[in-house]
């Protein structure tokens, strides 16, 4: 759209849009870039940061250029751009050559609204020189976080973008991350050269999003269960390791529940392929590694599962975040055991991190498992981390819709500690927990450990209980687990305990059976009867023109935009076009054929 005076955002978020009003800081930022002015944006998923960038682009003379991390976001943000009409375009390695010299065509006649390019090309001397003498609106970093190393997602290509400002001076630059992690938040600005930028933070908090962790017990029982509660939704289960993943997909299939595999270990092909099908498919389960799901812009994620511990609170936080970016009700949860807080720490130990880093890597997964183990509320207890404060219950997390009870647990704690120290602090917590019971195995005749005096001191608790009791131990930080071979040793903290100095609570599990107390997703997501089946049909249509282009549907449109329809029932093209997520673009090309699914319900 060639246009010679600037344009008013508002005006564009409406035309274009379809939105009426702003969200949040959203305008704060729109319009301190459309004024030239650098900008870090820190707002958490779903907050609507792309926003914050395309409004100034469109409103500013010249083109937008976008730094993006994944060909695959790249690909999705410019169509849905180009089905809201704007001319946005982007160039990888993935695009035929035609499109490419088009694109390049484009950029050169100033008829390029945003172009996306992957960090690596904007720092080739050919991309800059095509860039020469093309005004450019601003310059967005995507992913910012993926510049630091404290990050989980650091990308070494992103820190040659520190030179941009001595190479595009008078260009204003956004920084955008999801990454709430004040360490990361620095480096960003430091390594980006934003030190001036003005900085833009909202509350970390994604209330639509409900927190679970469980004690796995059968964990494939239980994420079967959990399951049911998503007849019909797209979610990720999230597994340590490539085999776990690759069985666990299979398993489901058995099971009757639709899932693929995704790890870097697969060919590059079935990998996108797969991914391809999650972004286009309504009810699909990703069993993946952490390998997937950085850049992913699928509104309609449901669920995210952990069937292992995650690495700290912050990739806990990043990887639930990709729940529910369409606002609707999700689902975070995590089955965990204690094998994991021994696997990980031989993860940190084997890891070829510098002995600092190491450190910090000990700190987060400590932060992680006292998270696990909170009988507080659970987004209380993230939030904290993240320097954010929020009140007491939350009402949308396991601890804050069935309390936890807690109680005295001194005495098994002197026990537990005493097991571990008696037996010379070389015991994993299997071991640990056969001599408080007092069972007789092989090891403990090998060690002679029946004839410690703590032996069979803890027959009053069942082994479920011991094993509760040591995770907390070890989340208070009163135990640690050391190297290889997941032994359990006695930190300084655990001597006030012993010597009578420290009193300990522990929550209380719960029972078997009972750790499912949510059923009340589904009904949240669903709508009023009458409205509901016009909504299938809504999605139908939907379906059906996604197909048609090859495109996943929410770029035609969210969920939030067609449960408006349902709700509100348009009759004419005017009505249609009040809905919030319709422009002038959108209702053009597809307003007739939704307006005759509303008109015959
Ligand atoms: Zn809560």
């Amino acid at each position: 759209m060639p246009e010679s005076t600037p344009r008013d955002p508002l005006d564009i978020l409406r035309t274009v849009f379809g939105h009426q009003h702003f969200r949040g800081q959203q305008e704060d930022v729109v319009r301190h870039v459309a004024a030239g002015g650098d900008a870090v944006v820190l707002f958490p998923t779903g907050a609507g940061k792309s926003m914050c960038y395309q409004l100034p682009a469109l409103a500013r003379p010249g083109v937008g250029i976008v730094v993006s991390p994944l060909i695959a976001l790249m690909r999705d943000q410019v169509e849905a751009l180009r089905q809201a009409g704007v001319n946005a375009a982007t160039l990888n390695s993935s695009v035929p050559a035609e499109e490419s010299s088009r694109t390049v065509r484009d950029l050169k006649a100033g008829r390029l609204d945003l172009l996306y390019v992957a960090p690596e090309r904007l720092v080739l001397p050919s991309f800059r020189a095509m860039l020469h003498g093309v005004p450019i609106a601003l310059i967005a970093i995507d992913e910012a976080h993926c510049v630091s190393q404290w990050g989980h997602d650091f990308r070494p290509e992103y820190r040659q973008l520190s030179s941009l400002a001595e190479d595009y001076p008078g260009v204003p630059r956004i920084a955008l991350t999801a990454t709430a992690d004040p360490v990361t938040r620095d480096d960003i600005v430091e390594r980006l050269g934003l030190a001036d930028a003005r900085i833009f933070t909202s509350s970390f908090d994604r209330p639509n999003i409900s927190y679970a962790i469980v004690e796995r017990d059968n964990a494939r029982a239980q994420l079967k269960s959990f399951l049911a509660r998503h007849t019909g939704n797209s979610g990720i289960v999230y597994c340590l390791s490539r085999n776990k993943v690759d069985d666990t997909a299979e398993w489901l299939n058995r099971q009757g529940i639709r899932a693929l595999p995704y790890h870097a270990g697969m060919p590059a092909a079935d990998r996108s392929a797969n991914q391809d099908a999650f972004l286009k498919e309504e009810s699909l389960c990703l069993v993946a590694t952490v390998a997937f799901g950085m850049g992913i812009d699928k509104p309609d994620v449901r669920y995210v599962a952990h069937m292992d511990l995650p690495s700290s609170i912050e990739a806990y936080y990043q990887e639930t975040g990709r729940a529910g970016r369409d606002g609707l009700p999700a689902e975070a949860w995590m089955c965990y055991g204690m094998a994991d807080v021994a696997q990980r720490s031989r993860m940190i130990d084997e890891g070829s991190a510098p002995d600092e880093v190491k450190r910090v890597e000990r700190l987060k997964l400590n932060a992680l498992l006292a998270l696990c183990e909170t009988a507080a509320c659970r987004r209380k207890t993230i939030l904290a981390h993240f320097g954010e404060a929020h009140p007491d219950t939350c009402g949308n997390c396991d601890t804050c819709l069935a309390p936890v009870a807690t109680w005295d647990g001194t005495d098994a704690a002197v026990k537990a500690l005493a097991a571990i120290y008696r037996t010379g602090q070389r015991f994993g917590a299997g071991h640990i927990i056969d001599v408080l019971v007092g069972k007789v195995t092989e090891k403990v005749a090998q060690f002679g450990h029946e004839s410690q005096p703590v032996f069979g001191q803890g027959r009053d608790l069942d082994t479920r209980s011991w094993q509760s009791v040591i995770r907390q131990l070890t989340a208070m930080g009163l135990v640690v687990v050391d190297h290889a071979y997941g032994a359990l040793q006695l930190s300084q903290e655990a001597r006030p305990v012993f010597k009578g100095e420290r009193r300990i609570t522990f929550r209380r599990d719960r029972p078997r059976k009972a750790t499912e107390t949510r059923r009340a997703l589904q009904s949240a997501v669903q709508l009023p009867g009458p409205a509901q089946a016009l909504f299938d049909a809504l999605r139908a249509e939907r379906a059906a023109i996604a197909r048609s282009q090859g495109v996943p549907p929410y770029v035609v449109f969210h969920d939030t935009t067609l449960r408006a329809m349902a709700l509100e029932k348009p009759q004419t093209m005017a009505e249609l076009g009040t809905i919030a997520g319709i422009g002038e673009s959108k209702l053009r090309r597809y307003g007739a054929e939704f307006l005759a699914v509303l008109r015959a319900a």
